[in-house]
């Protein structure tokens, strides 16, 4: 039996289509797309010429909606990268054994994460954009993207329960529903540019291998031999720390490196070089880097020195 078309959905997904942002139908009641996957692709109709990604068929073309959702009631999906948007995936746990790790310990779900990171990086929760509450209680929030950046979707990108949305991505859009709950916009208004911060933590760093400590000195020799002997001493913390504690081992590390950058009697970008280096070696991901990083550097004043003449 073919469901019934909805007419609440076609309208849902004119809706988003009509805010320029590309849609393609997802299975009835669910997030998986409609049609077939690339492994079943028969190479003809739409696929003639090779497959099409849902990201490739994404379209803002009303007739072409009215047609889809003319024939089952399809959730609906927006392609985050051709839509020009980075939406951050704020998600709850899924039960009770679904528990934040240990570099995370005291928070609850996604919100209170991305309230730290916040923090940390001294900015205000981005709560003015456009955001939308997702069938199990967690939110997206829609910003964006930076011009001339292509930032991909990532999962856990930011910390724990933060994933993000953009290429390679899509979101299901408000209207959407999965088991009787439907997705609902909680505030309407348009997206807010991707705050600055928030880019430089997505944007991926240029691969660099992770420097032994051994070779410190040699990138150190401008420093003093008790300056390099307190950065060793930090870096061996960051890379010691136990897989919950590397973040806040990290953050700390910066944080006290910090006094020497003000004095000027450390480089901040040779410092930024030697911190990230070792935190990628203690398995963080480059964002997790960049915001620990910045955060213990401002928390710990090391930019006052780069304004001292
Ligand atoms: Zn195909």
């Amino acid at each position: 039996m073919t469901p019934t078309p909805t007419p609440a959905l076609l309208a849902a997904a004119l809706t988003a289509a009509g805010r320029g942002w590309p849609v393609f139908p997802l299975r009835p009641g669910d997030k998986r797309p409609a049609g077939h996957a690339e492994a079943r692709c028969p190479g003809t109709g739409r696929c003639t010429d090779g497959h099409r990604t849902p990201e490739q068929r994404a379209t803002l073309d009303p007739d072409v909606l009215a047609a889809a959702w003319g024939t089952a009631p399809y959730n609906i999906g927006i392609a985050t990268g051709p839509a020009g948007l980075l939406v951050v995936d704020l998600d709850v746990p899924k039960d009770d054994n679904d528990t934040s790790p240990e570099e995370w310990a005291g928070v609850t779900d996604g919100m209170d994460v991305f309230a730290v990171l916040c923090e940390q990086a001294g900015e205000r929760l981005p709560t003015e954009t456009y955001t939308v509450r997702t069938r199990r209680g967690g939110l997206h929030l829609y910003f964006t993207a930076p011009e001339g950046k292509t930032l991909r979707s990532g999962a856990g990108a930011l910390g724990w329960k933060v994933d993000t949305r953009a290429w390679g991505g899509y979101v299901l859009a408000a209207g959407s529903t999965m088991n009787g709950r439907t997705y609902e916009i909680v505030h309407d208004a348009p997206p807010l540019p991707l705050p600055a911060w928030l880019s430089d933590a997505l944007t991926p760093l240029p691969a660099s291998a992770p420097m032994p400590i051994e070779t410190l000195s040699a990138h150190m020799r401008h420093a003093s031999a008790y300056v390099a002997t307190a950065v060793r001493g930090e870096l061996e913390k960051v890379q010691s720390a136990r897989q919950g504690g590397r973040n806040r081992a990290l953050y700390f590390a910066a944080y006290a490196l910090a006094r020497f950058i003000r004095r000027g009697d450390l480089n901040e970008s040779a410092a930024d070089a030697e911190l990230t280096a070792a935190g990628l070696t203690a398995g963080l991901s480059p964002g997790e880097c960049r915001t620990a990083i910045a955060s213990g550097f401002r928390r710990g004043g090391a930019s006052e020195g780069a304004n001292a003449a």
